[in-house]
């Protein structure tokens, strides 16, 4: 078994559709970056990488490749799953943090778990997320950004 950790944050800005977990978010501003800016698959797929000795995301998907522009980050964890498959391992569990100060994202976490789960054959209730405030403390307080963290534990199949 493989243990495998993953952390990303990206700016909140005005104009963009936020997506947290595959799931798009009604709010008013959402997170930039060359993909859809989703920080909670960003950090599943870095423990992933993680977790199978493959460096990062942004070695396997660099954020000036035209191919990625905007691309769904189901998409990119799906890539990267498939990797962790051709290196003879699957995934044993997956716990999350998000960290945001709004929008309040327990109504959404079911969905975003299910989306998960689909893309890296996983049952739902091997997925964990929680959602942390920074309780208006920093960037994050000031909704200027979101985080996420998450850890996983791989094995050979
Ligand atoms: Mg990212």
């Amino acid at each position: 078994m493989l243990i495998g950790i993953g952390y990303d944050i990206h700016r909140l800005i005005k104009g963009r559709a936020l997506f947290l977990g595959g799931v798009k978010i009604p709010y008013f501003k959402g997170l930039y970056g060359h993909s859809d800016g989703d920080v909670l698959l960003h950090a599943i797929a870095d423990a992933f990488l993680g977790a199978i000795g493959e460096g990062d995301l942004g070695r396997h998907f660099p954020d000036t490749d035209p191919r990625y522009k905007d691309i769904s980050s189901l998409e990119l964890l799906k890539m990267v799953y498939e990797l962790v498959k051709k290196k003879g391992y699957h995934i044993l569990n997956i716990d999350s943090i998000i960290i945001a100060d709004r929008p309040f994202l327990e109504p959404f976490k079911s969905q975003m778990k299910e989306n998960i789960a689909r893309v890296v054959n996983l049952k739902k209730e091997l997925i964990n997320i929680k959602a942390k405030t920074e309780e208006g403390l920093g960037y994050i307080g000031r909704q200027e950004a979101i985080a996420s963290y998450a850890v996983t534990i791989v094995e050979q199949t």
